[in-house]
């Protein structure tokens, strides 16, 4: 029997006040099924009269004497009466009891009627018996008033949502006891168990009595049912063919006393199908409402796409959808490439039972469901591929701990947001690729014209530390050369200066390996220490052969204490700034060389005379005194003429070196031509550039093998004396000094007047 009594009784009440005489005195009464009084009318309107039978309190027992007529109509199940005279006090009345059951006989109620005995003027228990098919007629009109009722209450409802939820509470407050559920079907009639609504008591979601019933029943398409036990009534509710969503009713497990009868299934379905339409288009309204809504989301990801090259962006935008979406599950990202992104991001692992989906999505890159028990306990995982047009980038994963049917349309949606995550990671990728090789081309053009600019090794030098420093970002940086020592390294510059001119081991790795390989190094030290280097410790490291005709002839080094800080672009382009650093050096050291051949004498090692003429040049015009020696060996012919010309030029060389010996830096000596060599003294005045001359001469005399002595000539001036001084004159000026000492005997030192 449905509904509560209360209403049940107002209901009847209404019919029976049809059939009473009017203005006699009487009392409709009601009862629980234990006697327990619930409600009482008073037939007759505006007076009233009080049997002093009852204590006529709401809630009081009216079966607590033993020969209370209510008790015996329990007792029974059959109407039954009294008259005054059955009571042994002073009671005045007659009453008469019917009980009311439910279709299995079980006794729900107990209606009565009590009156005056005076006033008995017929048969009551004939009175009670012809009211019972209008008790029951009463009880139809409020089950039609009150399906009717909610079928117009819920018609107000737009949302699917709310309207089940309005639906169900309805429902328990008609059946008036267990619990009453709706769970959404799919096209096919089967349970989506995600997107139910319960007046269970929820405590913690998994331990529902729903959530127990419902895996039973989600392996085929919902039917109507009715258990054994009578204590679970499911009713799906169709409209057009179409399953919309199953009603459940069901009895908590300690509500042992209580089941559902035939009425409470005919309720169920009835108010199933009146509500079935408005139902159907509440489901196409949010079906509608989530269309548009998936096509905004989908639109506004694909404009941040185009808008922004930021894939944290898009994935922020893709997970807030997808949250908003289907709320009972979360987002989860398994990526497999590196990215800067600021988002939790997982590691997808493939060892064995760990994440089974997301690695069966990738592996067979499409979107996998499955529902699996972990720990006892539902589980529905769905993974999708970020799949873009030219790689997997790794796995959207969607999972809930609890059962979570989904249909194809909702899944290939999910691909589609998938897909669009992995078109996001491949244009962020594209578009770092093309800014990377920018960039490389941009900073190779500017090396390249540096380089090009400059053939001094030092400028190089310092150029490419700079660029090395600011194109890595790196912490140190430098350039190795061989040295003639072929296990040692000395380091030509460095990022610290400190560096400059130091030697360091070229067996220690991984410089051993660079050189002996002649291969490009990148190395990141997998634990987080730095690893031990005689120039800085590291962590990550890129080395680069500097080679020169196919051999090592140093190293480009760039090194930080930060962990797998350089990418593999970094590498390619360090490769490259190696060959032109290669090439630079090579050229500035031929360059250097060449410019030393031309001012050196090749047999002498003194410089040529040209480059004597300059500095005596730069000399007159910017000192204020200077001196010059020129100097040849005496009979120097003879010498040849004895020894042969390559003694002769030995002799030459040991000359040149005493010479060398007996000045200082700031002296220029040359070979002015054959065996005639000069020496210029900046600042050095005529009592000074004499001493040198004569300790020169006195050396060459004493310290030549074979034997040789030297005749000088001697020419100085200074700003005072000699303002327009000449590079010519000087020279002819120390030509006659040298041309006097020869004549007067050789082996001397003259001075020019
Ligand atoms: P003095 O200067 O004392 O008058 O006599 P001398 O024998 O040195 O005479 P002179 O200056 O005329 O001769 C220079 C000789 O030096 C001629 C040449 O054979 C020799 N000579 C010039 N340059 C070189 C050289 O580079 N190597 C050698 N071995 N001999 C040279
Ligand atoms: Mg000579
Ligand atoms: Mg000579």
């Amino acid at each position: 029997m449905l509904g509560k009594l209360e209403t049940v009784f107002s209901y009847m009440t209404h019919f029976l006040l049809y059939t009473w005489p009017e203005n006699r005195p009487g009392i409709l009464f009601l009862t629980d099924a234990k006697g327990c009084l619930l409600h009482m009318f008073s037939m007759q309107v505006g007076q009233t009269w009080i049997p002093g039978a009852f204590h006529w309190h709401a809630g009081e027992s009216l079966a607590q004497t033993p020969e209370s007529v209510v008790m015996r109509a329990i007792d029974s199940g059959q109407i039954v009466s009294c008259t005054a005279s059955d009571f042994s006090g002073e009671q005045d009345c007659a009453i008469v009891a019917l009980p009311l059951k439910e279709s299995d006989g079980r006794i729900r109620a107990i209606i009565g009627l009590a009156l005056p005995e005076e006033e008995l003027a017929f048969d009551l228990m004939s009175y009670m018996r012809g009211l019972e098919p209008l008790v029951y007629m009463g009880y139809d009109a409020y089950i039609q008033h009150t399906t009717s009722d909610i079928v117009m209450n819920i018609n107000r409802y737009d949302h699917y949502a709310e309207l089940v939820q309005s639906l169900i509470q309805e429902i328990v407050s008609v059946i008036d006891k267990g619990v009453c559920s709706a769970v959404k079907l799919d096209e096919k009639g089967y349970l989506l168990p995600q997107e139910r609504y319960t007046t269970e008591e929820i405590g913690t979601k998994s331990d529902t009595q729903l959530a127990q019933i419902l895996p039973l029943y989600i392996h085929e398409p919902i039917k109507p049912m009715t258990s054994e036990d009578r204590r679970l009534i499911i009713f799906p509710i169709q409209s057009e063919g179409k399953p919309l969503t199953a009603l459940f009713l069901h009895l908590p497990a300690d509500e042992t006393e209580l089941s559902y009868d035939d009425r409470d299934v005919a309720f169920l379905q009835q108010i199933g199908e009146k509500i079935s339409y408005t139902l159907l288009r509440t489901i196409i309204a949010d079906n509608t409402r989530r269309d548009v809504q998936k096509k905004e989301m989908l639109y506004q990801i694909t404009k941040k796409i185009q808008a922004t090259i930021d894939v944290d962006e898009v994935l922020t935008e893709i997970i807030q959808s997808l949250h908003s979406l289907y709320p009972y599950f979360q987002a989860d990202l398994y990526l497999t490439v590196e990215t800067n992104t600021t988002l939790p991001v997982k590691q997808l692992t493939f060892s064995p039972g760990e994440n089974v989906t997301s690695s069966q999505a990738y592996m067979e890159g499409k979107l996998i469901s499955n529902q699996l028990e972990e720990d006892g306990q539902q589980v529905t995982v769905i993974a999708a591929p970020l799949l873009g047009k030219q790689g997997m980038y790794g796995v959207l994963q969607l999972s809930a701990k609890e059962l979570v049917n989904i249909d194809n349309y909702e899944t290939d949606y999910i691909s589609i947001l998938a897909e669009t995550a992995g078109t996001a990671f491949e244009n962020a990728q594209l578009y770092q690729q093309s800014r990377n090789l920018i960039r490389e081309l941009r900073l190779i053009n500017e090396m390249a014209q540096q380089l090009n600019r400059s053939l001094n090794l030092d400028e190089i030098l310092q150029f490419v530390t700079t660029m090395l420093l600011t194109t890595f970002e790196a912490e140190y940086c430098a350039i190795l050369q061989k040295d003639l020592d072929e296990d040692q390294l000395i380091v030509l510059s460095a990022s610290n200066p400190a560096h400059a001119g130091e030697r360091i081991s070229a067996l220690q790795q991984p410089l051993h390996d660079t050189i002996r390989s002649k291969q490009a190094v990148i190395l990141a030290n997998p634990s987080t220490e730095t690893m031990p280097f005689s120039l800085v410790p590291f962590a990550s490291l890129m080395a680069v052969p500097l080679l020169q005709e196919s051999e090592v002839s140093g190293v480009l080094l760039v090194c930080d204490s930060r962990h797998h800080f350089f990418s593999f672009d970094d590498f390619k382009l360090l490769e490259i700034f190696g060959q032109h650093t290669s090439l630079a050096i090579t050229n500035a050291m031929l360059h250097s060389e060449v410019e030393r051949m031309v001012i050196t004498d090749n047999l002498t090692g003194l410089s040529t005379r040209r480059y004597l003429g300059d500095q005596v040049q730069g000399s007159l015009s910017t000192d204020s005194a200077g001196s010059l020696i020129l100097m040849d060996v005496d009979y120097f012919k003879s010498v040849n003429d004895t020894y042969g010309h390559q003694v002769g030029d030995e002799v030459l060389i040991q000359v040149a070196n005493l010479i060398k010996s007996n000045i200082r830096d700031s002296d220029v000596a040359a070979r002015w031509g054959g065996e005639e060599l000069a020496v210029y003294l900046p600042h050095v005045e005529e009592a000074t550039a004499f001493s040198v001359a004569e300790r020169i001469r006195a050396s060459v005399e004493q310290e030549t093998n074979p034997r040789v002595t030297i005749s000088c000539g001697l020419a100085t001036w200074n700003r005072e004396g000699d303002r327009n001084m000449s590079v010519e004159s000087m020279f002819h000026t120390a030509d006659v000094a040298l041309y006097e000492a020869k004549r007067q005997g050789r082996n001397q030192v003259r001075t020019a007047y």
